[in-house]
């Protein structure tokens, strides 16, 4: 590394500690949300008070949702297995990284986080343990956990708690990819139906993002899957039930063969596992999504620089197309709370995907270009996916999520008025 980027590496990481030392430690804090000063205030607050609205609860279970912040609460799980890049770090090691998503709720979605860490890394004690805290809350968002346990867990979580629960490195990344991908295969002037499509890794994000994609007209048959020891093929041996399901019929072997004519690449992998070579051997207009963090599968200067024709996103804020769950969770979850969904099902999945989809091909208000200090931002190749600083996010994906939970008949609290929701959502 040249001396001048070793110091401004040294520089930031300091300053990513300063940040996170500076009192009051850490990134989020429980602020009292009723009045507490006087003995009246307190004796509502607590006993004998406090009484009244338990037994309330008790009598009718459902009034939690008016008596107590269940409704606005998400608990940000994680045990600590599969945290950002840096792998299993433990649980208490991945707390700055679910403090940060706690704040990230707050300030994109106004929704109270508990930031949960778990040291426990067998699935079925894990899952005892969710259960158990469960009541708490209005939501659980689970993060970081290695896959493929995080399959297993987040299954059974689904079927035996009754609100609204996501693997968000799952399901986060497969909406607002799937997302880019409808735009890109309009800018490409390409059918889903007929793409062909090559994803490199079959982890948590990988396994997800292909099962959204084929829900959204993506045929199966048109998937080539790759993990660390190749394309999962017929002669492929101990496999997971997860990579089993995507044996593809072919002979083909390498990353290398399978790129040849493809479509599409969804990197989901490893930093630099893509060479220009493989690039220029993909179909006219290449769709390719670089995701791995923080090195993309390609370097976003170097494929641009090899095909004038690519169409391309990364994980990377410092290009075009960021695709960033953070244009996701914040308001799956407000929408899902707000109708009180006992879950996240796909049609709200895909009402989420249409919802951004549909933004980025608005016209961008001046806030959001100068935010970004961008003079133009037009939907076109270089703008496909919206920035995470556009406000209508809120408004746009969380009714278009709530709507879907009350057509899919799952919302236990329907929004009667819309425009009274879009109102207080913008308060
Ligand atoms: P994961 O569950 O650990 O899965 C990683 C997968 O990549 C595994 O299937 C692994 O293969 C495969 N892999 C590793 N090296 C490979 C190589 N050289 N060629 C092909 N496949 C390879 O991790 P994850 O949560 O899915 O995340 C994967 C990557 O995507 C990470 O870089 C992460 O930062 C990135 N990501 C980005 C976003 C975003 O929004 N930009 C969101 C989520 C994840 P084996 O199964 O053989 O081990
Ligand atoms: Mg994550």
């Amino acid at each position: 590394m040249p001396k001048q980027n070793q110091k401004d590496l040294n520089a930031f990481n300091k300053a990513a500690l300063d940040y996170h030392k500076a009192e009051p430690k850490g990134k989020i804090e429980v602020v009292p949300s009723k009045p507490h000063s006087s003995q009246r205030d307190l004796s509502l607050a607590y006993s004998p008070g406090v009484a009244v609205p338990c037994m309330e609860i008790y009598n009718n279970p459902q009034t939690v949702y008016d008596y107590t912040a269940k409704g606005n609460l998400v608990a940000v799980i994680s045990n600590g297995t599969a945290v950002l890049g840096l792998g299993d770090i433990g649980a208490e090691a991945s707390k700055p990284v679910m403090e940060g998503k706690g704040l990230l709720f707050k300030i994109f979605a106004d929704i109270n986080v508990f930031d949960i860490e778990i040291d426990e890394k067998d699935p079925d004690k894990f899952i005892e343990i969710v259960k158990g805290i469960a009541p708490t809350f209005g939501g659980i968002n689970l993060e970081d956990i290695k896959a493929p346990e995080a399959f297993y867990i987040e299954q059974r979580l689904k079927e035996e708690l009754n609100i609204p629960l996501m693997h968000d490195d799952q399901h986060g990344t497969a909406i607002i990819s799937a997302a880019a991908l409808i735009n890109a295969l309009e800018i490409a002037d390409k059918k889903i139906d007929e793409v062909k499509v090559v994803v490199n890794g079959a982890g948590a994000a990988a396994i997800a993002c292909t099962k959204l994609y084929i829900a959204l007209g993506l045929s199966k048959e048109n998937v080539l899957m790759c993990d660390s020891k190749g394309v999962i093929n017929h002669k492929r041996t101990n496999l997971t039930p997860e990579k089993i399901d995507f044996i593809a019929e072919t002979d083909i072997e390498t990353l290398e063969d399978a790129l040849k004519g493809a479509d599409v690449f969804v990197g989901l992998s490893k930093g630099n596992v893509m060479s220009p070579e493989m690039l220029l051997s993909m179909a006219d207009n290449p769709i390719v999504f670089a995701l791995a963090n923080p090195d993309p599968e390609i370097d976003y200067n170097l494929a641009v620089e090899t095909r004038k024709d690519v169409i391309l996103a990364t994980g990377r804020s410092d290009f075009p197309n960021q695709v960033n769950n953070v244009l996701g969770f914040p308001y799956i979850f407000r929408g899902a709370l707000d109708v009180q969904a006992t879950g996240i099902n796909e049609a709200m999945k895909l009402a989420a995907v249409r919802a951004l989809a549909a933004l980025a091909k608005e016209q961008v208000p001046e806030v959001v270009k100068l935010a970004y200090n961008i003079k133009q931002l037009h939907f076109g190749r270089d703008y496909f996916i919206p920035k995470p600083f556009d406000s209508r996010l809120l408004t746009r994906v969380s009714m278009a999520v709530a709507k879907a939970a009350m057509e899919s008949g799952i919302a236990k609290s329907p929004i009667t008025d819309f425009e009274e929701y879009e109102n207080n959502l913008l308060d």
